[in-house]
Formats: structure tokens, C-alpha cells, sequence
């Protein structure tokens, strides 16, 4: 869990990458459907371009069928879920269905302001998914991937103004689900700050 830019999806997938847990991110979950002009994508991809949330039956529905996947067997790591308090209890429930239960969960803490630059400087390649940073991680050519070659786009939910829409959201409906784990005795903390490196071993830290 964290705000927008906090940094959840680079390091839940690199988190994966050393362990046997399956990644799932309810974000690139929906932006595949709106790439494949699925009908999910096309009910989804007003409310991200808004950067609002989808329907928390929407999502629910995406964590359910990933859970039963035959990758995800061996452990998860959700990513940009739950969002709200709907979603966190719906998965206690499917969890508990499950037995299945959650070993913890993670807020990766970052100031607003620097997810907000971090937010706004991302690119990301529409070949291969690799994420840069203008300013932090810089491709060698602005709009082109170094590793494939593809183009590099911004997120449109990544414009400045939505930006500031998404983190109003983060408050509004997300933060309340971090009491909803705290209360659980659930919830750890770890510095989201300095390079990708040095939080994936804090955060490597926090997990073992
Ligand atoms: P992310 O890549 O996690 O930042 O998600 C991008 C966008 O997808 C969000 O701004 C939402 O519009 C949508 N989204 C992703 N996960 C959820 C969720 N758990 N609940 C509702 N909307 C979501």
C-alpha cells in the first residue's frame, strides 16, 4: 500500500521476482483490458484516465480469478489493492473462503510531494512495460526504450492535474483501509524513500 508513486509496482515486482509469489496489480491488470479493448477495459478507462477508482466489483472480481490462477498457488503480493474499505473486507471474506489469510501488509511511506515528482517524471515503454524516469532514471534517448526500442508515453493518469486528483482519492478512500490493517495488527511500515535498491532492501528486510 501508499499513494500514488510511493513505488508499489516496481518493487512489488521486483519483490516477486525473489520469491514464489505471483504479482497482482489491479492496475495493470485494467490497463491491459483498456489496451485489448475488452469491454472491463472500456467500462475502466474513463474513471483511470480521471484518475478515479473502478467499480470495487470490478477489481474484486480481477483479484478472485487471479487468486485461483495456478501461478498464484504458492503465495501472492497484491499490488494497488484493496483500495477502499469494500474492497479490503470482500477480501477478507474471498481470503477466508480461501484459507488463504494475509501474512501482513506493507505501507511504502513517501512524502506527497516527492511521489508527486516522482509521479510526473515517469514514462513508460508501450513495447515492454520498462518504466524510466526523466530526471532519475533517464532512457538514453527520450522516446525511445533502451531495451526494445519501443516508445516511451506518459501515463495519462501521470498528468499533473490528475496527479493531484489520485492523491486526493488516496486520502479520501484508501487511507481509512490502513487502519482497517493497523487495527488487524497487520500493517508494516517501511521507508519508501532513497533509490529502488535501497527500499527493496528495507522492504526485503520487513518481509524475511
Ligand atoms: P495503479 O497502477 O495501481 O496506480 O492504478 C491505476 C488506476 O487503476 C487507478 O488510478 C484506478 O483508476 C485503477 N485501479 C487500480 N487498482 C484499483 C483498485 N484496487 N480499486 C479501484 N481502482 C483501481
Amino acid at each position: 500500500m501508499g499513494t500514488p508513486g510511493a513505488g508499489k509496482g516496481t518493487q512489488a515486482r521486483a519483490l516477486a521476482a525473489r520469491s514464489k509469489a505471483c504479482h497482482i496489480s489491479t492496475g495493470d491488470a485494467l490497463r491491459d483490458a483498456v489496451r485489448n479493448g475488452t469491454p472491463l477495459g472500456r467500462e475502466a478507462e474513463r474513471s483511470m484516465g480521471q484518475g478515479l477508482l473502478v467499480p470495487d466489483d470490478v477489481v474484486i472480481g480481477i483479484v478472485e480469478d487471479r487468486l485461483a490462477a495456478a501461478d498464484c498457488q504458492g503465495g501472492f503480493l497484491l499490488d494497488g489493492f484493496p483500495r477502499t474499505l469494500p474492497q479490503a473486507r470482500a477480501l477478507d471474506a474471498l481470503l477466508a473462503r480461501r484459507k488463504q489469510p494475509l501474512d501482513f501488509a506493507i505501507l511504502l511511506a513517501v512524502p506527497r510531494e516527492e511521489a508527486v515528482r516522482r509521479l510526473a517524471g515517469r514514462r513508460v515503454c508501450d513495447g515492454c512495460g520498462t518504466m524510466y524516469h526523466l530526471a532519475f532514471d533517464p532512457p538514453r534517448d527520450a522516446a525511445c526504450c533502451d531495451r526494445c526500442g519501443g516508445s516511451l508515453a506518459q501515463r495519462e493518469d501521470d498528468r499533473e492535474e490528475t496527479i493531484r486528483h489520485r492523491m486526493d482519492v488516496y486520502a479520501r478512500e484508501t487511507a481509512p483501509v490502513l487502519d482497517h490493517y493497523r487495527k488487524a495488527g497487520l500493517l508494516r511500515e517501511v521507508d519508501g524513500t532513497g533509490s529502488p535498491d535501497e527500499v527493496l532492501e528495507r522492504l526485503a528486510a520487513k518481509v524475511a
